[in-house]
């Protein structure tokens, strides 16, 4: 299993100095210079990323079993991922997909596990899609991807009462999102079985992550497991 993991490790190695050789402007602090992932070496050295480990908490319930994320949700990467979201920069799924699959790579050949058979984006309400013109989910599942050789599948879809329930999120509670985002979810097809992952920007309490698992395991997934970019833990947006 390692030489599978040393092949791919070495194609997001060679992906990141590709992403390395551009000169540009740095995402974060804006100096010009040699770039990786987006950031100059100092910004990119910087970066608050945790370590490769399940970040769910234990308290949480285990539908969606491991929790990884690239960085922790705070300055300056707060502002990073407002300009994925809200500013129309979706090339920066190319600089964001090459942490989240480093991270994976990390975590997997240190437990010593096989990776996810399939790649499943967060589906997002259609209204804000019209707004945004993408998903940015879905956009660093197509990343995840390519660069991990995992076949990607939109088959979440929200249920159509739910549809704003997800944009209201961030003024909730643990409880109330749990709450909020229970039933939130259907899939579009039924599942045989595999190890399924759901791709999200932002993991906070989980409520998504959990929702669209149970989601996924009641239409026959085997295991659910969720990545994201960055993860902020539920605490701090209580
Ligand atoms: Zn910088």
């Amino acid at each position: 299993m390692n030489v599978i993991f040393d092949k791919l490790m070495g194609y997001i190695a060679a992906s990141s100095a590709l992403a390395s050789g551009i000169v540009g402007q740095c995402w974060l602090c804006g100096q010009q210079g040699q770039r990786q992932c987006g950031c100059c070496q100092t910004c990119f050295t910087d970066l608050p990323r945790p370590p490769p480990r399940n970040l769910r908490p234990l308290d949480c319930p285990d539908y969606c079993h491991t929790w990884l994320a690239a960085m922790y949700y705070q300055p300056p990467v707060e502002g990073w991922v407002r300009q994925f979201k809200f500013h129309a920069q979706p090339m920066l799924c190319r600089s964001y997909a090459i942490l989240v699959a480093a991270q994976v790579l990390a975590y997997h050949r240190q437990q010593r596990i096989p990776l996810p058979d399939y790649i499943v984006p967060v589906p997002m309400a259609f209204g804000r899609w019209q707004a945004r013109g993408y998903n940015q989910a879905e956009l660093l599942a197509q990343q995840l991807s390519l660069l991990l050789g995992i076949p990607w599948k939109s088959i979440l879809a929200l249920q159509g009462a739910k549809q704003n329930a997800s944009a209201r999120q961030h003024q909730l509670s643990r409880a109330q999102r749990m709450a909020n985002m229970n039933g939130a979810y259907r899939t579009t097809m039924q599942i045989d079985s595999g190890h399924w992952v759901i791709v999200d920007d932002i993991i906070t309490t989980g409520a998504t992550l959990t929702s669209a698992a149970e989601t996924l395991i009641a239409s026959g997934a085997d295991q659910v497991s969720g990545w994201a970019l960055a993860y902020t833990p539920a605490e701090s947006s209580l």
